[in-house]
């Protein structure tokens, strides 16, 4: 019978854990490569790399290296893979893994981490299954005896996917993939902007043989007028189509053209639909005619460091990676760490690689619907988005009879955040494709307060879609964001204006008070019969802190937005060397940006609302960084950063625990506060918050299509009737607002009262070797001694 334990490790020896990073390189495996050599270590095993891929498998020697704790210090911030990689041909054979099997067993090594793409991680998977073959060889060919391979009879392996094209069936997002869409958006907004000025048309080729992620995702995130994938070939008349959708939205007055085309995409017969076909079409005199350009955007797409997602996203499936080796039994199939939605989770990586290749084997069939199911349901979603908001009116097929049309408002309530103007277009654009009249209400409930006697003064417009076109990538709220709340307007007055302008459905897009606003509607329902319409909540603020979600539009932007600037003023540490940054974050009484960004940027310390900052807690901390500072002699010279959220403490701010570390590092290092403070609202919005913006936007406004002849009375009594849409776990979900305030909210502090992400404050503790110090009794909360106990600190 099989032992259900783990293999016992080698006498008197602790257990190794190595690390590779193989295939095409992506932003993040360094922070993948990081996250396993600290967790390793932290959990009592040795850490090792091996560099160059399989190919430092095949050869061994100065390629299989230990690695200490602060060998990997400061690689979270750097692109590529410092490990190196390297394409090798022969582990395609087995003579080149039998070699591959020797050099672990010689080097102690029990387990082996892969970061790679599917042709890495079908090769890992070769290898584990070969492994008591390539043992046994080993012995009877003599170059190992029986001892030496004792403790090696079985092979723990681990994969991590890392790879920018997200091909990987079982997994909603690879490490590298929103760095590269980054990449990609930030180029094509340049590109729009010439596009604007010329009146051009340009067609942008971006990589993806099998897998058009990044194009139809790039496609959302920028408003692309077309985009062509592999997975979905258009139908045979795809070139009039194209023809037709861009021709309407130039009558419509749009002044560019933007195509996007993934490298492998084609008709639905297999043949290439490539750029230069595509720019003939647009550009034909007897058609469009339109001035076009190609741009092939190449390698860039795949350079610079990694965005803040890729960061954390690498580091917590690293940690997720240790964990894995350590509970597997030579029995668990051999695992890799996926991510759906919002959860992390470990999945059979035979199972993931056969679904991977079918994807390909479908497209090659021509088997398109199957290749679409194969992918996962948020790509079919993004496909669905996207069609409707590119055809607007002219898909027949989706317009809705006349008598079931509604007059949706559309308000943003709170502080400005990334991807509230891309959610208000792809709404727009959706209600437009089924007929219905969104309005715009400006300013937030005061500006749609705003009264002359009885004359209304208010804005309440209906949307142009020209003029929403151009939202997608834009920042800040383009119909203007307030924070007051409809009790502060007057509930009264405000259910007059609902009866005037005949409101038949409201969409709230923003923070703590959307939320706190669409409640205070739902309560005054009784009262007032005017907010008997279907109502509902897309959480869009930084600070991440509304319930009935783990994730709010924004949040990315902002988190973004920290990594660059935290990134910045590490650097500029490097002249000066030994000095430490406190820098104060946003966040309201919510932790969550602090800790993100501090998972992301290794931070030595977070402080937060949740947990509190104490005199002990200081001292502790400042005598662990005077440690660090006397070990490091010198040999790395980027700044060291805590990150302090901005009521974490009344009485301890980012400047007083400055002063106080530089008072006791007496000119053995130095330190200094930084508040970057609106920075953090962002520019441009990042991808992610573009793309789940257009998404969940189109969900709600369905969701409030699903009520179209309801009575008041079922309004009143359905609790879905007003809702709160978010990401929980692995699924987007709308939840009852009732249920919501009343169970899930802490309204003193403003924000759940389950915070998913707490014990990622652990982590990030962990990673950056701070100490186990003192923690203070919070003083929001005082949870910390309940919390603890539930393994929540
Ligand atoms: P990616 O991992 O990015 O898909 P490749 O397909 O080039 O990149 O694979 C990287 C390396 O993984 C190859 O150079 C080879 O050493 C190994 N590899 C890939 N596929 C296999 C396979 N079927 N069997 C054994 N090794 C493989």
């Amino acid at each position: 019978m099989v032992s259900q334990h783990p293999p016992p490790p080698p006498a008197g020896k602790r257990r190794r854990i190595a690390v590779m990073t193989s295939g095409g390189d992506s932003p993040g495996m360094n922070g993948a490569t990081r996250a396993v050599v600290r967790m390793a270590i932290e959990k009592g095993c040795e850490a090792y790399c091996i560099y160059e891929g399989y190919e430092g498998l095949v050869q061994g020697g100065k390629f299989i290296r230990k690695m200490e704790w602060s060998d990997v210090r400061g690689w979270l911030s750097e692109g590529g893979t410092l490990i190196g990689t390297a394409r090798c041909m022969a582990f395609y054979e087995r003579p080149g893994r039998l070699r591959a099997a020797k050099n672990m067993i010689l080097n102690g090594i029990d387990a082996l981490v892969i970061c790679g793409g599917d042709g890495s991680l079908t090769g890992a998977d070769k290898f584990r299954h070969e492994w008591p073959g390539l043992v046994d060889e080993l012995v009877s060919t003599g170059e190992l005896t029986t001892e030496q391979v004792e403790p090696y009879r079985h092979l723990n392996i681990v994969g991590l996917v890392g790879s920018i094209d997200n091909d990987m069936s079982g997994t909603d997002a690879t490490i590298g993939c929103f760095s590269a869409l980054g990449r990609i958006c930030e180029m094509v907004d340049y590109i729009e902007a010439t596009a604007s000025s010329h009146s051009r048309a340009f067609v942008i080729e971006v990589m993806g043989r099998h897998c058009g992620w990044l194009a139809l995702m790039a496609g959302v995130a920028t408003g692309a007028d077309f985009v062509f994938i592999p997975e979905k070939p258009r139908a045979d008349n795809w070139k009039e189509e194209m023809c037709t959708i861009v021709a309407r939205h130039r009558q419509l007055g749009k002044r560019k053209t933007i195509v996007i085309v993934a490298e492998g995409a084609h008709d639905q017969h297999g043949n290439k639909i490539s750029p230069e076909q595509i720019k003939d079409l647009l550009a034909d005199k007897n058609g469009l005619a339109l001035d076009t350009r190609i741009t092939t955007l190449g390698h860039v797409q795949r350079g610079g460091t990694a965005c803040a997602y890729d960061r954390y996203l690498s580091t917590l499936q690293g940690v997720e990676a240790v964990n894995a080796v350590l509970d597997a039994t030579p029995t668990t199939p051999t695992p890799f760490i996926a991510i759906n939605e919002n959860k992390i989770t470990r999945k059979p990586l035979v199972q993931a690689v056969e679904d991977t290749k079918e994807v390909a084997k479908a497209i090659e069939a021509q088997d398109f619907d199957r290749a679409m199911s194969l992918r996962d349901t948020e790509f079919s979603d993004y496909y669905n988005s996207y069609m409707t908001t590119t055809t607007t009116d002219l898909n027949d097929a989706m317009r809705l009879p006349s008598k079931k049309h509604m007059r949706i408002a559309i308000i943003h309530v709170g502080a400005p955040a990334g991807g509230v103007n891309a959610a208000t277009r792809a709404a727009v654009a959706y209600c437009l494709t089924r007929g219905h009249t969104p309005l715009a209400i400006h300013n937030g409930f005061a500006g749609f307060a705003r009264h002359h006697g009885d004359k209304p003064l208010g804005a309440v417009r209906p949307f142009d879609w020209l003029e929403v076109d151009g939202w997608a990538s834009k920042g800040g709220s383009e119909i203007g964001m307030n924070r007051e709340l409809p009790s502060e307007s007057g509930l009264d007055h405000i259910a007059k204006l609902f009866e005037l302008y005949k409101f038949d459905g409201l969409f709230i897009i923003g923070g703590f008070e959307g939320f706190h606003a669409l409640s205070e509607l739902r309560k005054a329902r009784e009262q007032y019969p005017a907010f008997c319409i279907p109502m509902t909540l897309l959480p869009a603020t930084i600070s991440n802190n509304v319930p009935g979600t783990e994730y709010s539009i924004g949040s990315d932007t902002c988190l973004n937005e920290l990594v660059r600037y935290c990134d910045t003023i590490k650097q500029s540490a490097s002249a000066s060397r030994r000095r430490v940054f406190v820098i104060e974050t946003q966040g309201g009484r919510s932790g969550y940006i602090a800790t993100l960004a501090g998972l992301s940027v290794g931070a030595v310390a977070v402080y937060t609302p949740e947990e509190g900052i104490s005199i002990e807690m200081l001292a502790a901390d400042i005598k662990h960084l005077k440690e660090v500072f006397a070990q490091d002699s010198g040999q790395s010279r980027a700044g060291r950063l805590i990150l302090i959220n901005e009521k974490a403490s009344k009485v301890y701010n980012a400047k007083l625990i400055a002063d106080m570390i530089r008072e006791e590092a007496r000119d053995r290092f130095e330190s200094r506060d930084s508040i970057p403070g609106h920075v953090q609202q962002g520019g441009t919005p990042s991808p992610m918050d573009r793309t789940r913006a257009v998404r969940l936007a189109i969900k709600c406004i369905e969701h409030l299509e699903s009520f179209e002849d309801r009575s008041a009375d079922k309004i009143m009594t359905d609790p879905m009737s007003s809702t709160v849409i978010g990401i929980k776990g692995a699924s987007v979900v709308f939840s009852p607002m009732k249920d919501v305030e009343e169970n899930e909210t802490d309204w003193a502090n403003r924000r759940p009262k389950h915070e998913f992400w707490m014990p990622l404050k652990h982590t990030v503790d962990v990673l950056s070797g701070r100490p186990d110090v003192p923690r203070p009794e919070s003083p929001l909360t005082g949870w910390k001694a309940k919390d603890k106990k539930r393994g929540l600190i």
